[in-house]
């Protein structure tokens, strides 16, 4: 298919106002002190996560306003208030403070399903000062280990069937004092822990959430683990100026919205915008507890009447993949706007979503470590698909050579960000040193190679360590890739770069089909051919390998480290992130 190289904006129907009116004058005239203003601070130093995001709205008219509705997998509804959720984190903070010593600065991880006790155990444990550490409960015992012992956890608040999962690693922390269980009407195995449920109903209402300084730790998430091993970037009070300027901005978020981030909690998007960006805007958030199922998401955009989705490329794939008829089965009228971080979002993708869903996917950049978006594509702007748009006004993105000398549009280089921001992280949790190798010459390194156009517009190119150079020719897996799943039999495809004695490298694809699309050797020449007449015979793979499924992250992104050390023979490294099939 060749698609349009821009999408005009406007572009669908917009039913609203955009909150970002005019991107050059905004980016004039932004300040992050002028946003902060718009938030509730104790004094000028002094602001809390929870507060902002739950309390704060106590005030006004959205005291009695919808916060969360969440389904469970079996369908079952529990919906709560911002009254609701502050008077339950509340309980959740004395629980920490009174039962569980929990001071500033000690660490709460969460080792649960997307079940409505993480979101309050998440507010309250920030309200009591404590530093936030959510798992994804698909984790295995090792990944959790490794995590829970970095850290030095104090407490770890998960199921009775999680904990089973993990129990041969729990001797080997010593610094975890004890363990909240989530019963939600199961039995509790040990009595040595304490039971959520139980100790809620001992605990008062009311908490005077702690006054943490701007700068007092709050968040901890390990990296997805693309490229090595997971490191725990750290996030304070203060990244919630970020969290609501880009929600409000970039998100689109109006005071009606019905919101969806489809992200867990156990990755950085989960809770910048699956918690506090939305909360802090007063936004009504709907979670689904379950995976996922292209079906079962369809029915829940159009049972809870979704206005605003917030997705991954990864996602937007196994939908295309699912086909194009099943939307057509659901009314997703409501559907206003739509968004995808994570991976680079194909272009493919991009005119998708507009072809079924009468709107495209507005792509955004960001990562663990600068804790909020970016660079995004925004609701009054054209889109150019395979672009992720253009900075967040009050970010200063460069496209840098090895120099630091800033490239003219057109060129690739590293990706850098002028510091510091409010949402970028503080340090490697227990690794100073390689946090401060990040920063250089007045710019923090992304680890992503990039380009941008005469208009600003950004490109990503390839993570630092993965292009590939092949006969003298630079290419970036992810172009190809790009022009790979255009290709009508493909669904997902990696691509890395094979040693090769003459070429130095030579471009391999692993490939997964399409429903109703067999693996043959005719087929790999087509989409070989394809790939050569779009891109260039530089680019076209070499080799092509059929698979079932690519290796992937628990946050959806593709492991190319991982399908090279296949390829390789070496050691696969850090697997712990791995998302099972
Ligand atoms: P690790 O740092 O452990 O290897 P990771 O980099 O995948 O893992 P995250 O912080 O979850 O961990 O991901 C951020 C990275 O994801 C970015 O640096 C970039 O490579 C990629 N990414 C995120 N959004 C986009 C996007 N819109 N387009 C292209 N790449 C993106
Ligand atoms: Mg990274």
């Amino acid at each position: 298919m060749e698609y349009p190289k821009i999408l005009k904006a406007p572009i669908g129907k917009h039913s609203v106002k955009p909150n970002l009116e005019n991107y050059e004058k905004i980016r004039q005239e932004f300040s992050w002190d002028q946003v902060s203003k718009e938030l509730d601070w104790f004094d000028s130093d002094h602001i809390n996560i929870g507060h902002i995001a739950i309390d704060a709205h106590l005030k006004t008219e959205r005291r009695d306003k919808k916060a969360l509705i969440w389904e469970s997998t079996k369908g079952q509804i529990e919906e709560f208030t911002f009254a609701d959720l502050a008077r339950l984190s509340n309980r959740f903070a004395n629980v920490l403070s009174q039962e569980l010593n929990i001071k500033k600065g000690d660490r709460v991880f969460f080792f649960l399903d997307r079940v409505p006790e993480i979101f309050i155990g998440i507010l309250g444990t920030l309200k009591a000062g404590g530093i936030i550490g959510p798992l994804f409960s698909a984790f295995g015992p090792e990944a959790v280990k490794d995590r829970m012992a970095d850290s030095r956890a104090k407490v770890l608040m998960t199921s009775s069937a999680l904990k089973k999962k993990i129990a041969e690693i729990l001797p080997e922390l010593p610094d975890l004092e004890r363990i909240v269980i989530v019963q939600r009407g199961k039995e509790m195995s040990d009595p040595e822990d304490l039971s959520y449920e139980e100790a809620m109903a001992r605990a008062s209402d009311s908490f005077e959430t702690f006054r943490t300084s701007k700068e007092d730790y709050a968040i901890m998430h390990y990296t997805s683990g693309t490229t090595g091993k997971p490191k725990g970037a750290v996030h304070v009070h203060n990244a919630v100026i970020g969290h609501y300027a880009t929600a409000k901005n970039v998100l689109d978020l109006h005071e009606e919205d019905i919101y969806w981030c489809t992200a867990d909690p156990g990755w950085v998007t989960g809770t910048s915008y699956g918690m506090f960006g939305p909360w802090s805007n007063g936004i009504t958030q709907v979670v689904y507890e379950g995976g996922f199922s292209a079906k079962r998401w369809y029915t829940f955009i159009e049972r809870w009447k979704v206005t605003v989705w917030y997705t991954a490329p990864t996602a937007i794939r196994m939908l295309m993949k699912a086909g194009d008829e099943l939307p057509g089965q659901f009314n997703l009228e409501s559907l206003r706007y739509l968004c995808s971080v994570g991976e680079p979002l194909n272009p493919e993708a991009v005119i998708w979503g507009a072809s079924v869903f009468g709107k495209p996917f507005h792509d955004n950049w960001w990562q663990t470590e600068t804790g909020a978006i970016m660079i995004a594509n925004y609701p009054i702007q054209d889109i150019k698909p395979g672009s992720m748009g253009r900075p967040f006004p009050g970010i200063t993105p460069g496209i840098l050579d090895d120099d630091f000398n800033e490239l003219p549009p057109g060129i690739e280089g590293n990706l850098c960000v002028k510091p510091p921001w409010p949402s970028m992280f503080r340090t490697y949790w227990g690794k100073e040193e390689m946090y401060q190798s990040r920063f250089k010459n007045g710019w923090y390194i992304t680890g992503d190679k990039a380009k941008k156009d005469k208009e600003g517009y950004f490109y990503f190119v390839s993570r630092a360590d993965d292009v590939i150079n092949t006969a003298g020719h630079l290419v970036g897996p992810f172009e190809v890739e790009s022009i790979l799943i255009e290709h009508p039999a493909v669904a997902e495809a990696g691509v890395i770069g094979k040693p090769d004695q003459i070429a130095m490298e030579v471009v391999k694809a692993f490939v997964s089909l399409k429903e109703g699309y067999e693996p043959s050797e005719d087929l790999q020449h087509d989409i070989q051919k394809f790939v050569m007449k779009r891109l260039s015979s530089a680019a076209a793979p070499r080799e092509i390998e059929f698979i079932d499924s690519l290796p992937k992250t628990r946050s959806g992104k593709i492991m190319r480290r991982l399908l090279k050390a296949k390829e390789l023979g070496l050691p696969l490294g850090d697997t712990s992130t791995l998302e099972e099939d």
